[in-house]
């Protein structure tokens, strides 16, 4: 191991300066909601995709390894886009591979995000075993990030699904701008339902729907969840993935719990801003989202100091504090 490749070591909740206050949250469950919550971290993909500084591989390693030893049990690692559409995440290749010992572990999932045939097969030589697609509600944002129209988007996933679904690979289907649209505005839950359905049908095993400028609110939460699961879409297949740009994404969150989703996305430290809000606040923090699902007495298997650790070390690699409130109230030093 090169000097390059060494782990930084890792800092201690002390010198981190994190503790939670003894007892707290108190646990009060509430009805209606599920026991346990698998979260779905996306901070090292979504997350860092979306910030200005671009962190060396070896960090990007230590970061997944440090949020699996924090609990996280389902890990986005990073993308196989383009370099040139995403240069923070040019390294997926070198990336991958040293996070070989954590593949290793059955109850480890690593997906990574692919947009293309090319972009799986590159994924399939290197032993990922799930993928992500990235598809748009709308023909504004399918345009603007896949140069496609939603249709033509979806029938270049087709084949990409299916490849995957032959090779026992798990596929999740990212549907982005499903609550509002920034050039379009609103979005007609209609819309979003069609094309969440078509995802569905080709062979998604899980659905994320994006939040992508965060202007959802609870009411409209529940009312495309309804469409969505009375249109077939199973309750269990959908995961939600909110941005905090207008500080909803908890109250949502707490209304899809209520219609019995179970997996939910959020980015530790509340990594990666809004590129489409120009906000620094985007996706939902994960310390933010432990300490609701906590407090409601909801099972994450995280541990909240050992993540707001890793935020707080995270935080000062990228040289700004973090944008999560938990981890800032968890924090010495920012106090
Ligand atoms: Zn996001």
């Amino acid at each position: 191991m090169t000097a390059e490749e060494r782990p930084t070591r890792e800092p201690s909740a002390e010198e981190t300066g994190v503790t939670v206050p003894a007892g707290l949250p108190m646990q009060v469950p509430s009805a209606g909601l599920p026991r346990e919550v698998r979260i779905h971290e996306v901070g090292a993909r979504d997350g860092l995709q979306n910030e200005k500084t671009t962190v060396p591989t070896r960090v990007k390693a230590e970061f997944v390894h440090r949020l699996a030893a924090a609990g996280l049990t389902t890990i986005e690692a990073t993308s196989f886009v383009h370099p040139k559409w995403v240069p923070q995440l040019a390294d997926a290749a070198e990336l991958v591979p040293l996070l070989a010992d954590l593949a290793e572990d059955p109850g480890m999932r690593l997906p990574v995000l692919v947009p293309n045939q090319r972009g799986l097969e590159r994924a399939l030589e290197m032993g990922v075993r799930e993928i992500a697609v990235f598809g748009s509600a709308t023909e504004s944002f399918a345009k603007a990030n896949l140069n496609r129209t939603v249709a033509e988007s979806l029938a270049m996933f087709e084949p990409v699904v299916a490849r995957a679904r032959e090779e026992g690979l798990r596929v999740r289907g990212y549907l982005s701008m499903c609550f509002g649209d920034p050039w379009e505005g609103p979005v007609p839950v209609a819309q979003v339902v069609s094309v969440a359905r078509r995802l569905h049908a080709m062979g998604c095993t899980e659905l994320s729907l994006g939040d992508t400028i965060g202007v959802a609110t609870p009411g409209h939460v529940v009312a495309l969840l309804d469409e969505l699961t009375s249109g077939g879409v199973p309750v269990g297949e959908l995961a939600v993935h909110f941005h905090d740009t207008y500080g909803q994404a908890l109250s949502n969150t707490l209304a899809a719990l209520g219609r019995g989703v179970t997996v939910v996305d959020a980015s530790a430290g509340g990594l990666g801003g809004c590129p489409y809000a120009k906000s620094a606040t985007g996706n939902l923090a994960t310390e933010d989202l432990v300490w609701m699902l906590h407090g409601l007495g909801i099972r994450t298997g995280v541990d909240l100091v050992r993540l707001s650790s890793t935020s707080a070390w995270m935080a000062e690699q990228l040289g700004r504090p973090s944008p999560s409130r938990t981890v800032r109230a968890l924090t010495h030093r920012e106090q």
